[in-house]
């Protein structure tokens, strides 16, 4: 997601401001793309279809429980050139359903459009992995996409405290609503922090996506490998401090239990951050 790779804000900051600035510019090739990673077959990025998944370098936004934050520094240089997908794609004829571009945030990289098309042109489908940061280039990338797994981390008045971006909550839903009227499958995922969502924002958000339209809503745990020292620390303080809590009259079947103080790594034994999987991991060189 890096367009022309200018910072977008301060990383590990909490980037105020940032504003839906990736509009299409010039044209951009997809040769240009900053890849951190690829795995050549993906089970899980893009539900019952297998998958390459690429994931691209750079987000503007700084979450406090991002579990990949190399991911976010978008002057970081990338590990896998366009070609090597090509190259990829062209071996796995047949045997692969698409390509899932991830991230980071990948709508913040004007060569996406470029690399979609190369996709669809060699048969394949695309999927797109995304938090709706960049909505002006969503909308020009989903006559080429397939399928939309979306992150809405939030009701209104909740997102800033989780992206450090005031006005990520806008351009979230603004994008969630172009996936939605432009009628492309999307999945809703949203991590249920505890250290910022209780049972009735995760309630206040079901409603609320369910009366925008959407249909397939998926609450993911919260997970504490990769995550930053700082956050794990959060997560103990709020499980320390949170008594059991009464039940809902009506929860939400569906969603993870929020974890005991317990059930958290102690402080000695915090994981190292998650590297982004390599071409060398991924046996491409
Ligand atoms: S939007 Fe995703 S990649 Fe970006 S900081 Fe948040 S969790 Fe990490």
């Amino acid at each position: 997601m890096s367009d022309d790779i200018a910072p977008a804000g301060p990383v590990g900051s909490a980037g105020a401001g940032v504003a839906d600035r990736a509009a299409p510019g010039r044209a951009s090739s997809a040769d240009e793309l900053v890849i951190a990673g690829l795995v050549p077959l993906s089970t899980c990025d893009w539900p019952d279809h297998l998958v390459a998944t690429a994931f691209l370098q750079g987000c503007p936004w700084d979450c406090t429980y991002c579990h990949n934050p190399d991911l976010i520094d978008p002057r970081r240089a990338g590990t896998v050139a366009w070609s090597q997908v090509r190259e990829l794609l062209d071996r796995r004829q047949g045997r692969l359903d698409g390509v899932v571009f991830s991230g980071g945030e990948p709508t913040r990289q004007a060569g996406l459009a470029d690399a979609m098309r190369d996709v669809r042109a060699r048969g394949f489908a695309v999927g797109l992995h995304t938090s709706g940061a960049y909505p002006r280039r969503l909308r020009e990338l989903l006559p080429l996409v397939d399928w939309v797994g979306i992150d809405i981390k939030a009701p209104r008045g909740r997102y800033a405290a989780i992206t450090g971006v005031a006005a990520s909550e806008d351009l979230a839903f603004a994008s969630l609503r172009l996936v939605l009227d432009a009628g492309v499958a999307v999945q809703v995922r949203t991590t249920v922090d505890p250290t910022s969502l209780d049972e009735d924002d995760v309630a206040d958000l079901s409603a609320t996506l369910r009366a925008m339209g959407v249909r397939d809503h998926v609450l993911q745990e919260m997970r504490t490998t990769g995550v930053r020292p700082q956050y794990l620390a959060a997560l103990r303080r709020t499980a320390a401090r949170t008594p059991p809590a009464p039940r809902r009259a009506d929860p939400d079947p569906a969603a993870p239990a929020l974890p005991s103080a317990e059930a958290l790594p102690p402080a000695e034994a915090l994981p190292p951050a998650e590297a982004p999987p390599s071409a060398d991991d991924e046996g491409l060189r």
